[in-house]
């Protein structure tokens, strides 16, 4: 078993990223112009990266499969960012946002990273507030902060619900600033199809061009992945249709660790599922659990009549409620973290409870709110939530509660990466949700935009600066090498296999099977009887893909249903370990909730003795794989059973 070298600096733990800084090695002027790094990703992560290592003088190289780095996915984030400013004066401070992030993963995260996140998270507000991003604000100017799941403190900046967007902006701006000056070149409609490592190191990437179809070879002495989450091997998610797993899937064939896969954060507050023909869900911000409560009939016959269409919400009597999350946590109340929240949600469902058409849906309730504050001010907060819901359901969720349901939305999992964000592979490093560095087994609310610009604006510039203090002999490689010849005809290969399947059914039928299997059997609660049951049923289904799949048009040029079987390939490899990590997994924390372990009063029990530990997967082979473990300890916090009553 390879060791895991975390990289940790010494120190105690509110020193180290000081003590880090102070003595990396730095790479001077003259020779960062010499320097070529690669970077695949335009979302949050991958923008900041690319803007900051470009202002600093390397030469950056950038990818999206977009039109426009504005499309990543970042840009749909909605209910805002966090931060330890404590504007509000309500107590907070960086090692309260470090506390709350371990305590909310379940301690399952490293604590060295954690805190570093939370020293850089005031910093990226002010990086922010200088690029001109909307932060909203009170009536004296200062910035305005809202609440939001797992903390008893204000400390989320926000635009309205487009804090995703506003930010990604900002970044925008910055990344076209350094392509007008030249220090970055933006390779838009590309997708990373391989990563070409010479010699041990990260040298470079295959892409194809998605317009013309072609396969380039690109060099970089350093390459940094920042291609988001893999939310989207369950079919049905909140994340961009495109989203995928691809980039970090073939890194991790060519020797980079995955770390917890089977980490997934399904949200609470998300429209339900309402037909077989959907292909993507619709998050509402947990944001609105600052002013909407959530409950369900308390009476089995009112949910029932409700499911029928024979009695509406608003006719349910106050006495005739279940406010559940009030009931069963009083100190948190409706912002308990997400993967408590879902579970509550789905255990009201499952005795009979849920509302709506399907029974699969809670109510979010606004009445209350509008009543002590006024209509006014809850549009002002979320008017462009409550419009998109009225578009998507039909209904006005002013006058009636909004019906939401558990559904997935984000991935803790990723590669794994150590305190400098590279992965297993030299000179390979992972950034924003692809890796799986900061939230553990459950990510909080408005933390991963503030990780993906933190790992961007300011982990990056100095690690990545640090690793390529000793690349400055290297002179660039041509890309005529053999590694990266080879790589190119392996895609080539993959690409005309695909093609030459010629089967019947298409790539969506494949990634709905997937994504049921996956939702069943690996969904919100795990067993092991199920887990081995989808490990059996995704294997074949894998088989049945690569024997029936139907791709209509040519090789060449665009050809969209060949992307998306390229990227379903991998989901139906990923699917597998994602479902053999939760099985190796004997205890329950955060998002990954072993049935057989729980709480008398079904709450998580973790197993601290046996499990504190990341598991780091290596690729043996399809459907073969390592586990390695990076042991977590705890020096600043004290572990215990997580309570938000
Ligand atoms: C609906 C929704 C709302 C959310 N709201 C919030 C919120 O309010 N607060 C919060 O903190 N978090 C929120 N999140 C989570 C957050 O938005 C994401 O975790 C974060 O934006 C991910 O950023 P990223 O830069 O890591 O990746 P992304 O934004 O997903 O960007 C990925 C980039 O990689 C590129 N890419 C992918 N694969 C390839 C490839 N093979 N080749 C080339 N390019 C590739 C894409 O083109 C894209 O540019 C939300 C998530 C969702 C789904």
């Amino acid at each position: 078993m390879a060791e895991l070298q975390a990289k940790i600096p010494a120190g105690p733990l509110s020193q180290k990223w000081s003590n880090y800084k102070d003595h990396q090695n730095l790479v001077n002027p003259n020779n960062k112009r010499k320097l070529d790094v690669i970077v695949v990703g335009t979302g949050l992560a991958g923008a900041s990266a690319a803007a900051s290592l470009g202002e600093m003088g390397f030469n950056v190289k950038i990818f999206c499969y977009q039109d426009s780095p504005r499309r990543a996915h970042s840009i749909a984030a909605q209910g805002g960012i966090n931060a330890a400013k404590n504007y509000p004066n309500d107590g907070d401070s960086i090692y309260r946002l470090f506390y709350d992030t371990i305590k909310g993963g379940d301690y399952r995260a490293r604590e060295a990273n954690v805190y570093r996140l939370a020293e850089v998270s005031n910093a990226i507000i002010d990086q922010c507030v200088a690029q001109g991003v909307p932060f909203a604000r009170e009536y004296g100017g200062s910035l305005e902060n809202r609440s939001f799941g797992g903390a008893q403190v204000s400390r989320t900046f926000f635009a309205r619900g487009q804090t995703g967007q506003q930010l990604l902006l900002g970044a925008y701006g910055a990344l076209s600033r350094q392509i007008k000056l030249g220090t970055v070149k933006l390779f838009n409609r590309h997708e990373m199809m391989d990563v070409v490592i010479i010699d041990g190191k990260a040298r470079g990437i295959i892409a194809r061009d998605l317009i013309t179809g072609k396969l380039e070879r690109h060099f970089g002495h350093a390459v940094v992945i920042a291609t988001g989450g893999y939310g989207n091997v369950f079919y049905l998610s909140t994340n961009a249709m495109g989203s995928n797993a691809s980039a970090i899937w073939q890194i991790f064939k060519k020797g980079a660790y995955f770390a917890n896969p089977c980490f997934t954060q399904i949200h609470p507050t998300c429209i339900p599922v309402h037909g077989d023909y959907q292909s993507k869900l619709t998050l509402m911000s947990e944001s609105l659990r600052n002013d909407g409560r959530i409950w369900v009939p308390k009476k089995k016959e009112d949910a029932e009549a409700h499911r029928h269409g024979k009695l509406k919400a608003n006719d349910i009597p106050e006495e005739d409620r279940d406010y559940f999350l009030e009931r069963r946590y009083p100190a948190f109340g409706n912002l308990v973290p997400r993967d408590v929240a879902s579970r509550a949600s789905k255990e009201r469902c499952d005795a009979g409870y849920g509302v709506g058409e399907t029974g699969l849906a809670v109510f979010l309730d606004f009445k209350e709110s509008i009543g002590r504050l006024g209509k006014h001010v809850i549009q002002e907060r979320y008017g462009n939530l409550f419009q998109m819901y009225e578009k998507i359901v039909d209904e006005n969720p002013y006058e009636n509660p909004m019906m939401i349901y558990p559904a997935v939305h984000y991935t803790m999992g990723g590669t794994w990466v150590d305190y400098e964000l590279m992965s297993t592979v030299t000179g390979l490093f992972v950034a924003g949700e692809a890796n799986f560095s900061d939230h553990g087994a459950n990510r909080l609310g408005a933390s991963a935009l503030m990780q993906g610009l933190a790992d961007g604006y300011f982990v990056l510039p100095y690690t990545l600066q640090n690793y390529l203090s000793g690349e400055i002999k290297v002179a660039r490689i041509s890309t005529d090498k053999p590694e990266f010849v080879e790589a190119e005809k392996n895609i080539q290969l993959r690409l005309e296999k695909l093609m030459s399947v010629k089967g019947h059914y298409s790539v969506d039928h494949f990634h709905k099977e997937l994504g049921k299997i996956m939702w069943e059997n690996v969904g919100m609660g795990r067993n092991a009887e199920r887990l081995q049951k989808a490990i059996g049923l995704i294997r074949k289904l894998r088989e049945e893909f690569w024997k029936e799949v139907k791709i209509p048009g040519s090789l060449n040029g665009l050809n969209i249903e060949l992307e998306k079987a390229n990227r379903v390939a991998d989901f139906l490899e990923l699917g597998e370990l994602i479902a053999a990590d939760a099985l190796h997994r004997n205890e329950s924390c955060g998002g990954h909730f072993r049935e057989e372990y729980q709480t008398n009063e079904g709450e998580c029990l973790r197993n601290d003795q046996e499990y504190r530990y990341v598991a780091a997967w290596e690729y043996k082979g399809e459907g073969n794989f390592e586990l390695h473990k990076e042991p977590l300890i705890y020096e600043g916090i004290e572990l215990k059973q997580r309570v938000y009553k």
